[in-house]
């Protein structure tokens, strides 16, 4: 795509965004907090980097930090993130269509078995402390596989009461279906924050999981302890609530949409931001 396309794309998406943006402040009940639309955070990829990870700990509100396994920081961010009161995933890497070399350890891959799954998941479970629900990493190749996923559902509903997030690195991902079918309490991701790794990018992607929350009542985004993305979520977050949304765990999020209704699983996940991704030379790997 060339750089004309994608700027024009961009700027039609920062005229929609804030027209948007507009009309919803205008609108909300201040007093009845139950009627806002929730978000809920999750910071990708927390072990490798002490300094940066520190950082995204320190977020204000009930963001999730999603943990790899066997890192040399992911036990201490872990303790620390517990310290303060967050949620703590399982960022479990699975194979991905690119780039494997980045998967990390303790990865799940389609040669192996329903045991050796379920024995990679144990492994990695026990690197990272006060682990409560578990999303993948990557992943763009095994979600895609009903059998493997199938397993790993089955693996997560052994060890203990977990629930599992989908980061929808493929558009033909069926592990929230899996999951829900294997009764394991799951959620999608509906926008990665950061795909683009500079600040102007992170904040029209804020507004958009703002626009997604507005049109199906919550939202989850998925972002990573990147300076740049750290920087608007500082800003961001504590404007939430003055602007009629709450930020809630992801916990929280999965039980009020148990309890209010019968999540269309049918529906499509979803789609990908492919020409901010092409605009930046600075990728991340989760796809
Ligand atoms: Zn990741």
């Amino acid at each position: 795509m060339s750089w004309l396309r994608a700027f024009t794309l961009l700027l039609l998406n920062v005229l929609a965004v804030s027209a948007s943006a507009y009309d919803y402040d205008e609108e909300f009940d201040a007093a009845n907090t139950d009627t806002w639309p929730v978000i809920a955070v999750i910071i990708d990829d927390i072990g490798n980097r002490l300094r940066d990870g520190e950082r995204a700990v320190a977020l204000p509100g009930p963001v999730a930090y999603a943990v790899l396994p066997h890192t040399p920081y992911g036990d201490e961010l872990a303790r620390a993130a517990n310290g303060l009161g967050k949620e703590i995933m399982l960022h479990q890497p699975l194979q991905a269509t690119d780039n494997n070399h980045l998967l990390g350890e303790g990865a799940i891959t389609l040669d192996q078995s329903a045991s050796a799954v379920q024995a990679t998941l144990v492994e990695n479970l026990a690197t990272v402390p006060f682990v409560v629900g578990i999303n993948n990493h990557m992943g763009s190749l095994l979600t895609r596989h009903p059998g493997h996923m199938r397993w790993l559902m089955q693996a997560i509903k052994q060890n203990g009461s977990l629930f599992f997030v989908d980061s929808v690195t493929s558009g033909q991902s069926v592990a929230f279906t899996v999951a829900r079918e294997s009764g394991v309490p799951s959620i999608r991701r509906d926008v990665f924050l950061d795909s683009v790794q500079s600040e102007e990018a992170v904040a029209i992607q804020f507004a958009r999981l703002k626009q997604h929350a507005r049109q199906q009542g919550y939202a989850v985004g998925i972002g990573h302890p990147f300076p740049e993305t750290l920087g608007v979520l500082e800003k961001e977050l504590p404007r939430l609530s003055g602007l009629g949304y709450r930020l809630v765990s992801i916990q929280s999020m999965i039980e009020r949409q148990t309890d209010n209704a019968k999540i269309d699983t049918t529906v499509a996940p979803p789609r990908f931001e492919s020409f901010q991704r092409n605009a930046s030379s600075k990728q991340h790997p989760e796809e």
